[in-house]
């Protein structure tokens, strides 16, 4: 039997385990096909050169932030070639504009009255892309908030000081970066943008005029209800579904490798591309 988890994050952006503990972990839970898609970057797939490894076979991705009107999203490219040159200056520009957000979202929270946290979020990034998971740490340690969620409800989530996100790159040049990678555009979970079912349909018809193949019509544990309203909108507008964990964290138990509700029967899986069952 198929299980595909089409999006899990490594230590390489803000997911806790290595590559290798990752995969480990998918093999462990059933997983058949994994994509690891870290922020803005495809360094996790060094590990893997060839592609499989015993017990399941990787499908090279990444999750690629964007902006669409004025909210930050989410796009994550499947089965992307990994070194594909347009791509790869894509990702570089992400990697750069992560250094300047982190630089205006450390200036927003000093104007805040909190301390300038710039350099230690720097060094709890280390070789990770920077981001909003390095400043909620540095809060909850320096007693701001008192976890990661209270961290960003304050500071740091939708619409917050820390919010930055006019610096992303519009959608469809994103979009742009994967296609020419060979792959298909994933809307990636779109039920977190907190958007009205009007809002959200426009945001589906932009990202398909601008070449998006796909949304994730299942993302961790989220309501039946939510799936199916999710299902319909891929039909609506002729859209793949993909379904991920969005696993970060072992002690995350809601969203673990391959342990979320399957696809509706009445959508078209993403796989059916790509994946033969010969
Ligand atoms: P960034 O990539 O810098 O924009 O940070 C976004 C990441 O922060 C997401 O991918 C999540 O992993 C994490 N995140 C978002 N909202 C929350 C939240 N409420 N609590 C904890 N982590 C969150
Ligand atoms: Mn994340
Ligand atoms: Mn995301
Ligand atoms: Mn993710």
């Amino acid at each position: 039997m198929l299980k595909p988890d089409l999006h899990t994050h490594t230590n390489f952006s803000d997911g806790a385990l290595s590559p290798k503990d990752l995969v480990h972990r998918a093999v462990h839970n059933g997983v058949t096909h994994l994509a690891i898609t870290d922020h803005d970057t495809t360094d996790a797939y060094r590990d893997f050169p060839e592609l499989t490894v015993p017990g399941l076979t990787l499908v090279p991705g990444v999750e690629l932030s964007a902006r669409w009107m004025k909210i930050g999203i989410h796009i994550v490219g499947l089965n992307i070639h990994p070194d594909n040159a347009e791509l790869r200056a894509g990702i570089a520009l992400q990697q750069n504009t992560r250094e300047e957000r982190a630089q205006q979202i450390a200036t927003r929270l000093r104007k805040l009255g909190l301390p300038d946290l710039l350099s230690e979020v720097r060094e709890l990034a280390g070789d990770s892309t920077i981001g909003r998971p390095h400043f909620a740490q540095c809060l909850v340690k320096h007693g701001h908030s008192k976890d990661m969620r209270a961290a960003f409800k304050k500071y740091l989530g939708n619409g917050k000081a820390g919010d930055v996100m006019h610096l992303w790159p519009a959608q469809t040049e994103v979009i742009e970066w994967i296609t020419a990678a060979g792959g298909i555009a994933v809307l990636a979970h779109p039920a977190r943008y907190k958007l009205t079912a009007t809002k959200l349909r426009e945001l589906v018809r932009d990202f398909c005029d601008a070449g998006g193949g796909a949304i994730e019509v299942v993302s961790g544990s989220q309501t039946t209800e939510t799936t199916n309203k999710l299902a319909v909108l891929a039909n609506e507008h002729d859209l793949f579904a993909s379904c991920g964990s969005d696993f970060h964290h072992p002690d995350n138990r809601w969203a673990d490798l391959g342990k979320f509700a399957p696809l509706p029967a009445d959508v078209t899986p993403v796989w059916e591309q790509w994946i033969t069952t010969a």
